[in-house]
């Protein structure tokens, strides 16, 4: 007897995101139908999975930890002049339609105290 689809997954975290990733594809072939075009043109064929993989990448910050990010890159010093930081990359998908953006960022600071965070 087989268990049902809902049950399988919640109970295997690794076969809930296999799914949750073959729902964007899935929903992605729709949009397509929707457009009037047929997604199993050849030229369409792999297209829900490639946008599922670039959505996911576009995305990816969403799943990362800020700790493990700075990796212990801030500290204490004794230096009162302006440091800046430049050329940081960075992407996103704009909220309103989805749509990718990305470029680089320059960020001028006075490290006169260490940065806190407060909640
Ligand atoms: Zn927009």
């Amino acid at each position: 007897m087989t268990k049902p689809t809902e049950e399988i997954l919640l109970n295997d975290r690794n076969d809930r995101k296999e799914l949750d990733a073959r729902s964007i594809a899935c929903h992605v072939r729709e949009l397509i139908k929707l457009i009037g075009e047929d997604p199993n043109r050849e030229g369409l064929r792999k297209t829900p999975e490639r946008f599922e993989k670039a959505f996911k990448f576009l995305t990816s910050g969403y799943h990362q930890n800020v700790d493990h990010v700075l990796n212990g890159a801030t500290f204490s010093v004794a230096y009162d002049e302006m440091v800046i930081v430049k050329d940081i990359e960075f992407f996103s998908l704009c909220e309103h339609h989805l749509l990718p953006f990305f470029g680089k960022a320059h960020v001028a600071y006075l490290p006169d105290k260490r940065p806190k965070v407060s909640a």
